[in-house]
């Protein structure tokens, strides 16, 4: 099924960014501040940490829940420092909290590591929340035994599912503009929540009553079932990357980077209970799209910038790129894509990387010129489609 992911966040922040963001300044600080503010749409006061300032004024703003706010040059009347920590938000304060910004009939899950608010069945919520457990501890596992200690997110991560396309397209709409009708499901970087609804279209067929096992079963029954699993599993893929400290929000991470990985994640096995096993599963269709349509020099464009995956005739293109070139550094080349991806992780947000300083960290990173690890990366998906034939 056709599936992009956008980060539409990132992309309405960079305009803002390159204008006016000369500089950045550093990780977030642990100082808290009380801001007064008078720009439209948000409180007039608010308790966060300032992630970077501009030197026109303009501040990129943490609060205390996780999201991001942008305040513009002129937006800020008055700072004071706050001389206490944040006190902890419950998991439940904070569901209530995004559920009063939700359409009515939104209830509450809390789980160990989520905070799922869903207008589905409360079974169906559930079983999406177990895929979500399932990554968060597959996830941290998979990066420490390659060598890069992540940091378990410091708060549950907040994931909002509807049960009706029409209703999550009107909502999305407000972060995805148009491509609403086209992208079902995405990780927002500024709200730092993960949004979808039943692809599955299976909820509350068989009415009350199912019980977990039935609503387990009629999902996995479902034509759509693969395309949920791989869609719930990369944006949570993407939530767990930007909270764990493997990336910083709106930092210059190539997206051939941030999404490759949440793509060597997803890859469903409908065969396993829950509809995935984890991480190893060639990615077949990726992999067919990726050598059915490469031409020569489409991975040094994606490794140079990020203008393909931002394409409306090729996104699909620079997704398998992204795949094929995140599988082949994983599999032969994987203490240097350590090492890459340990530097990526230092990038701080709202700072800027050209294409000229990308494909040149790229290629010390990796002592071999953007072209020469295309040609390799091409051989290698050709090798494992070869293999996986007859499968
Ligand atoms: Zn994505």
């Amino acid at each position: 099924m056709p599936r992009r992911c956008i980060l539409p966040a990132c992309l309405l922040l960079a305009g803002w960014a390159a204008a006016s963001c000369g500089q950045d300044h550093g990780a977030v600080p642990a100082d808290r501040e009380s801001i007064e503010l008078r720009a439209a749409g948000t409180p007039p006061t608010v308790e966060a940490a300032v992630v970077a300032e501009a030197v026109d004024g303009g501040m990129l703003l943490e609060l205390d829940d996780g999201r991001y706010l942008l305040a513009h040059p002129g937006d800020v009347i008055s700072r004071r420092p706050l001389p206490e920590a944040a006190t902890a938000e419950t998991p439940r304060q904070l569901g209530e909290r995004v559920l009063a910004e939700l359409p009515p009939g939104f209830e509450l899950l809390l789980t160990r590591h989520y905070v799922v608010c869903y207008e589905t069945s409360r079974d169906y919520a559930k079983w999406c929340a177990a895929l979500f457990e399932r990554l968060h501890e597959v996830f941290l596992n998979f990066w420490s035994r390659a060598g890069i200690e992540l940091t378990p997110p410091p708060r549950p991560l907040v994931v909002v599912i509807f049960s009706d396309k029409a209703a999550y397209e009107a909502h999305a709409s407000r972060d995805l503009g148009a491509a609403a009708d086209r992208v079902v499901g995405y990780y927002n970087l500024m709200s730092n929540r993960v949004t979808t609804f039943d692809l599955t279209e299976t909820d509350g067929l068989t009415g009350t009553g199912a019980g977990s096992a039935g609503t387990a079963n009629q999902i996995m029954a479902s034509p759509a079932a693969a395309g949920l699993v791989a869609t719930l599993v990369h944006e949570a893929a993407h939530q767990m990357a930007f909270n764990s400290g493997l990336h910083r929000r709106l930092a210059p991470v190539p997206l051939w980077v941030s999404e490759g990985i949440a793509i060597y994640f997803e890859t469903p096995d409908l065969a396993a209970s829950g509809g995935w096993r984890g991480i190893g599963p060639p990615n077949r269709p990726r992999l067919d799209h990726f050598l059915a349509h490469h031409r020569h020099g489409d991975l040094v464009a994606i490794i140079s910038d990020d203008d393909r995956f931002r394409a409306v005739e090729s996104p699909l293109d620079a997704y398998a790129g992204a795949w094929a070139l995140t599988r082949y550094l994983v599999e032969a080349k994987k203490t240097k894509f350590i090492d890459y991806l340990r530097r990526q992780s230092l990038k701080q947000p709202l700072a800027d990387d050209s294409s000229t300083a990308r494909l040149r960290e790229f290629e010390a990173a990796f002592g071999a010129s953007a072209e020469a690890v295309e040609q390799e990366v091409v051989k290698a998906a050709a090798r494992l489609q070869t293999s996986l034939r007859g499968r």
